[in-house]
């Protein structure tokens, strides 16, 4: 098996599929056709409080009728916390981690004071070891946050961290880019309610998949600024990036699942064909 060409297709299933998914997933599953690589699929439902069965169920579903083959065994993360919780576990050794008891409210007001940046880019740092010892007897939970302070000191600085990006970004981004781990603040690894969160859990199963090409959608081109330096920090292997445009509704709006209305389902229920949609999307029916 051709291991010089890896790519994958990792949907939450939060929802049912829609046409920018069968985009997406088309697209990856094209590219390992090309390039004789392997194409993976990987179901992202780390977060039981919005992962279902059915919709996973209704995705192998939808990427079989839309003619897609992927290997065996599917990762399901849900099944993989222990490989999170290492990853976590390294990064804590390294002081790298820090415990977060920041309700959602406290940080709605922290970026109301802070409005230059998005809520997201959030650097409280560590509390007072004091009052984290209370918190902690008290039992309040907590989020493990990313320090970009202590991960700038281990790696001295940013400046080294570039990524290739094959596609583009949604600002056209192309070509060698440097990563700038700043714009998304001091992320959280894991979650209080899930033990683990997306970027921790994505470039874990990239290096352990073996995923030599990411190929996703440009909404998630931002996300790399982040992933690139847990990369540094995990010693991973940094893979390429081809990012796609974005397949907009009538109305030049992204699809989204929570929006409801159109998706593959639908698109079934109401008589279009698999090589219709692969036609349309711009592939071999
Ligand atoms: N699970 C993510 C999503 O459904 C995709 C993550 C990725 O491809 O890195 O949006």
């Amino acid at each position: 098996m051709s291991a010089s060409f890896v790519t994958r297709f990792a949907p939450s299933p939060t929802g049912p599929l829609h046409r920018g998914h069968a985009f997406s997933a088309l697209t990856a599953f094209s590219a390992a056709r090309r390039a004789s690589g392997r194409f993976l699929l990987r179901i992202e439902d780390i977060d039981a409080t919005r992962c279902r069965p059915a919709h996973e169920a209704a995705i192998l579903d939808d990427l079989a009728w839309l003619g897609l083959e992927w290997e065996q065994p599917v990762r399901r993360q849900s099944e993989h916390l222990a490989d999170y919780e290492a990853a976590l576990e390294t990064l804590r050794a390294r002081g790298l981690v820090y415990r977060c008891f920041r309700t959602r409210k406290d940080l709605a007001q922290a970026a109301l004071s802070a409005p230059h940046g998005p809520a997201e880019a959030f650097r409280g740092g560590p509390i007072h070891p004091n009052e984290e010892d209370r918190w902690l007897s008290e039992g309040k939970p907590f989020a493990w946050r990313l320090s970009l302070d202590a991960a700038r000191e281990t790696l001295g600085g940013f400046h080294r961290l570039r990524f290739q990006e094959k596609g583009e970004g949604p600002n056209g981004e192309h070509g060698r880019i440097e990563a700038k781990p700043e714009r998304a603040g001091d992320v959280v690894l894991a979650r209080k309610d899930v033990g683990v969160a997306y970027h921790l859990a994505c470039v874990v199963d990239d290096a352990l998949q073996g995923v030599t090409d990411v190929i996703r959608g440009a909404d998630l081109f931002e996300a790399c600024h982040i992933q690139r330096l847990l990369q540094a920090l995990l010693d991973l292997p940094t893979p390429v990036y081809r990012h796609h445009r974005l397949i907009l509704d009538a109305s030049g709006e992204r699809l989204a699942k929570r929006k409801g209305g159109e998706t593959l389902g639908t698109l079934r229920a109401a008589g279009v064909t698999a090589a219709q949609l692969r036609a349309e999307l711009g592939f071999a029916p």
